[in-house]
């Protein structure tokens, strides 16, 4: 794979430690599967190959982070890590105001409880599983705002991130600015593939939300990777560095949720950061209720220290090149093997489009979740349903959400695979494809009340 300039990148770094992967059988796995209700989140670590389940919590950390874990201050009081990390995020992102959390949800639980009041509407770029419950449990109600690009599998839109100013417009118009508490605004979209926001349509949603009094919320997870997008593909910015336009927009924005077990290659940890005094002192009272005194926020001191080193190393142009590269390498040559992705190739994951794959199948047949489940039987590699199971319910109706995008998410977590792991990957999906006709759907047996892709259990429908 060549950068602009013709030359191949490669990792930097090497590789100081390593970890044994267990090989199955094909029997082994068949039971494993089935022991785990076809629910690849149900499956024991121990029986799975290569693991694309998520890129949270799972990147290898470098020989700086590791030693940052030997520089916990563990107090339970002003720990000198939370010190570093305020440091590390007043510098990189820009905010004022930090208060840790123990990952992602912590923080989304914070600023929906705080910001949110019953029958408020928050629009979004799409919605993100644990976001939107946080919105609902809050008694807010998630409306999404993204342009409808991002709902199509086969538009190559270089921004398909982006907020469509005229539907957030209609919902302005409708109930009103006052009902409106923020919006959220995720970078490299999750849900939608991994697809970033440009800097021009977050400039243009900044001046409308200043006329109407609306605080622009970033779900900041993978904004330095929507960072190395903006800084590719948008006219300007060739010449910026990542550092420069991850800070150009947090500074268009009021304050953030962070999960820090994306972006910033730790296995645990996450924030919330703003701007407003106000604001922060509402979420550094309240994080000593759910999370652990404000310094901490239910992390050890080492795991701040760990985030700091990680958002360093994580800014780095040849950093993210090799991630989003490896991603891209994937991605073209799933393509060359005729299998149906989303296009185009996002940050940190390949999305196989399960009802092209699997047009034979209804989608309250869960083509996602079966091709999920035959991926890891062909060859032990663990994806993530993205579709039908994942949307939910609709609280109102009670009916399945069946949304537009049906996927089976493959994953890269950040330093993790070499690029021979994912000709293996590459390999397994492509024989999952020349035997798709044969695939049978699957029925759901049981389903939890919240989040129900986590542990719900199915059955296959022969
Ligand atoms: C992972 C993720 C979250 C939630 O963070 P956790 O650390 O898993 O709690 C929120 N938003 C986005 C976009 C995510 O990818």
């Amino acid at each position: 794979m060549k950068d602009k300039s013709g030359h191949s990148w490669a990792e930097p770094y090497k590789i100081k430690m390593v970890e044994l992967l267990r090989m199955t059988t094909r029997e082994e796995r068949e039971a494993a599967i089935r022991e785990a209700g076809y629910n690849t989140f149900l499956l024991r670590s121990r029986d799975v190959y290569i693991d694309l389940l998520t890129d949270s919590g799972t990147s290898a950390m470098s020989d700086r982070q590791w030693a940052g874990l030997m520089m916990g201050d563990e107090a339970y009081a002003g720990s000198e890590n939370y010190y570093n990390l305020e440091a590390a995020v007043q510098e990189y992102y820009g905010y004022k105001y930090l208060v840790p959390t123990h990952q992602g949800r912590g923080a989304e639980h914070l600023m929906s409880q705080i910001m949110i009041r019953e029958g408020d509407y928050i629009p979004g770029n799409m919605y993100f599983t644990t976001t939107r419950l946080h919105q609902e449990l809050a008694g807010g109600c998630f409306v999404d705002v993204i342009v409808d690009e991002a709902h199509d599998p086969g538009s190559d839109h270089p921004f398909k991130g982006n907020v469509d100013l005229a539907k957030l417009e209609k919902l302005v118009q409708e109930v009103g600015a006052d009902h409106i508490p923020y919006i959220s605004l995720e970078g490299c979209v999750n849900m939608a593939g991994g697809q970033p926001f440009s800097m021009a349509n977050l400039k243009e949603l900044n001046a409308y939300c200043k006329k109407h009094g609306i605080p622009i919320m970033l779900d900041a997870t993978r904004t330095i990777e929507n960072a190395w997008f903006i800084r590719r593909r948008e006219e300007g910015y060739a010449e910026k560095s990542i550092r420069e336009i991850l800070r150009e927009i947090c500074d268009l924005t009021d304050g953030c949720t962070m999960s820090a077990k994306k972006d910033l290659l730790v296995n645990i940890g996450g924030f919330f950061a703003c701007n407003d005094e106000e604001l922060f002192l509402k979420a550094q009272n309240m994080v000593v209720v759910y999370e652990g005194l404000h310094t901490y926020g239910g992390l050890a001191g080492r795991d701040m220290e760990a985030m700091a080193q990680g958002l360093r190393e994580a800014v780095m142009q040849e950093h993210q090149d090799a991630r989003i590269g490896q991603v891209r390498y994937l991605g073209v040559h799933l393509r060359k093997a005729g299998v149906p992705i989303v296009r185009p190739i996002g940050s940190h994951a390949i999305f196989l489009d399960a009802k092209t794959f699997l047009p034979h199948l209804d989608q309250d047949q869960f083509p996602a979740q079966t091709l999920a489940a035959e991926l890891y039987l062909e060859a032990g590699i663990r994806s993530m349903e993205r579709g039908n199971v994942s949307a939910g319910r609709d609280p109102e109706t009670g009916k399945n959400r069946k949304p537009a995008l049906e996927l089976v998410r493959l994953t890269l977590p950040r330093r993790v695979y070499t690029q021979a792991h994912m000709d293996v990957v590459v390999e397994a999906v492509a024989g999952v494809y020349e035997r798709r006709e044969t695939i049978q759907g699957l029925k759901m047996v049981y389903e939890p009340e919240y989040l129900r892709f986590f542990q719900a259990r199915f059955e296959p429908l022969q």
